[in-house]
């Protein structure tokens, strides 16, 4: 990256709060927490050297690919926009004094932002100037990626002590040919079958949305690799929407192995996690991530929606992947989402520690999981000549084997796993799993690797 691009933001404060204790369980929190600290500072953006040096220095921990996308270069219905670049930027008062400085945080120049060098006066310069009135100490965070344009953020009583004036405005940026870069891992098990994990790396100085999901990402990745497994997985950090629609673009042929997804974000602050479904509600990811949020206590969980991050793209009607979503507290919901509060005050090591272990449950459920398919879908097998099936019709009883062996064969279409099954039916897991044997030695139904796409 070039010298200039790294500039220090707000410095780097202590965790706050009570939730942090340093004990020997939040060890891995803060391996978590000082990756986030160290990518804090970088200017990153939907392409430039921001992101290349935060793939960089992931691939300490995980071993990355690093794929580039040269601007111009069409993705389902987008194209690759040109790659931006910022070395300084301010706005300067008449005795030359920065009033507004990208190098005290790069949240003060708005994404994107075309180069300018001019001087002009307050008037001309408000409709470049973007505030949060409503909380009037922090500095917005704002793009403009897709409409060429400038501007400056910058704190609401910052914009009141400016005097009526003549300025001196610098954006020293280029927006030129260039490329799309993200990282990408593939870590091989014992079965072609994957899970696809995946996190945005575009935002610039802001801890919780999303550098807590990208260092977390990382130290999942770096966990996983180090055990054997049953799943291949596959780990994609690249920038929001544009990143995952150019994956997309060029991953034809691995989305029929994608078996399960999570997308990571917003995963260091103090809220309840949160699961969101994926857009078919009923995926084995969903049912595993449910369990184990339960089990963890306080959680909630969301329905599908087609806003947030890239779930969005995973799960548009072309694709329909089986992909959901972790957060804590999720994007737009807390207050200092998209502004400088969002800063390493906000994410918490004991946090960090606790999502990245909930991942760890979420995909240690999935690895566990059984999967079978009905090999005699169309109206049910005969079972009373099989003697699975009481021999007096029109009993009121029905056995609990007979109950399972009916959801077994329902539901075992290669999606449902039988801790979904035994969770649909209201059944104990033993029931279910008795069921299943029972058929298996039947012939009546045969597992599959994972859960084969519909
Ligand atoms: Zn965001």
């Amino acid at each position: 990256m070039s010298e200039a691009s790294s500039f220090p933001a707000t410095p780097p404060q202590p965790p706050s709060g009570a939730a942090f204790v340093d004990s020997e369980a939040n060890a891995p929190g803060r391996e978590i927490y000082d990756l986030v600290a160290e990518l804090y500072p970088l200017c990153r953006s939907i392409t430039g050297d921001g992101v290349r040096e935060t793939l960089a220095r992931l691939q300490r921990i995980v071993p990355l690919t690093i794929h580039a996308l040269p601007s111009g270069t069409a993705a389902l219905d987008w194209t690759i926009p040109p790659e931006w670049n910022i070395r300084d930027a301010w706005i300067a008062d008449r005795n030359g004094r920065r009033v507004v400085d990208f190098r005290r945080s790069n949240l003060h120049v708005v994404g994107y932002s075309l180069p300018v060098r001019r001087r002009m006066s307050l008037a001309e310069l408000r409709p470049h100037l973007h505030t949060l009135p409503g909380q009037p100490d922090l500095i917005p965070y704002r793009t403009s990626y897709y409409k060429e344009n400038w501007g400056f953020c910058l704190s609401q009583r910052a914009l009141d002590a400016l005097p009526e004036d003549e300025y001196e405005v610098c954006i020293d940026a280029t927006l030129a040919p260039g490329a799309l870069v993200y990282g990408e891992a593939l870590l091989r098990g014992a079965t072609d079958e994957e899970i696809l994990v995946s996190c945005h790396v575009c935002h610039p100085s802001l801890a919780n949305d999303n550098l807590s999901g990208v260092a977390i990402a990382a130290h999942l990745a770096r966990e996983i690799g180090s055990r054997p497994r049953r799943y291949t997985y596959r780990f994609v950090f690249a920038p929001g929407t544009i990143g995952a629609i150019a994956w997309l673009s060029r991953n034809a042929a691995v989305l029929p192995r994608i078996r399960h997804g999570l997308v990571l974000s917003c995963l260091g602050d103090a809220g309840a996690l949160t699961y969101k479904r994926s857009r078919r509600g009923d995926s084995a990811i969903d049912g595993a991530a449910t369990r184990v949020l339960r089990a963890l206590g306080s959680h909630r969980i969301l329905p599908f929606s087609p806003d947030g991050y890239d779930e969005r793209q995973y799960c548009s009607p072309g694709f329909d992947l089986p992909v959901g979503r972790l957060s804590r507290s999720p994007a737009g919901t807390f207050p200092e989402y998209h502004t400088s509060a969002d800063d390493l005050s906000l994410v918490a090591p004991a946090h960090l520690a606790a999502s990245l272990a909930a991942c760890q449950e979420i995909f240690a459920e999935l690895e566990g999981e059984r999967f079978f398919v009905n090999k005699s879908p169309k109206g049910e097998p005969q079972l009373g000549r099989r003697g699975l099936y009481g021999a007096l019709g029109g009993e009121m009883r029905r056995d609990r084997l007979e109950a399972a062996i009916l959801w077994v064969l329902n539901l075992a279409d290669g999606r449902h796993g039988l801790a979904d099954i035994a969770e649909r039916a209201g059944l104990p897991a033993e029931d279910v799993e008795a069921a299943a044997a029972t058929l298996l030695a039947h012939d009546l139904i045969e597992e599959t690797a994972g859960a084969s796409r519909t």
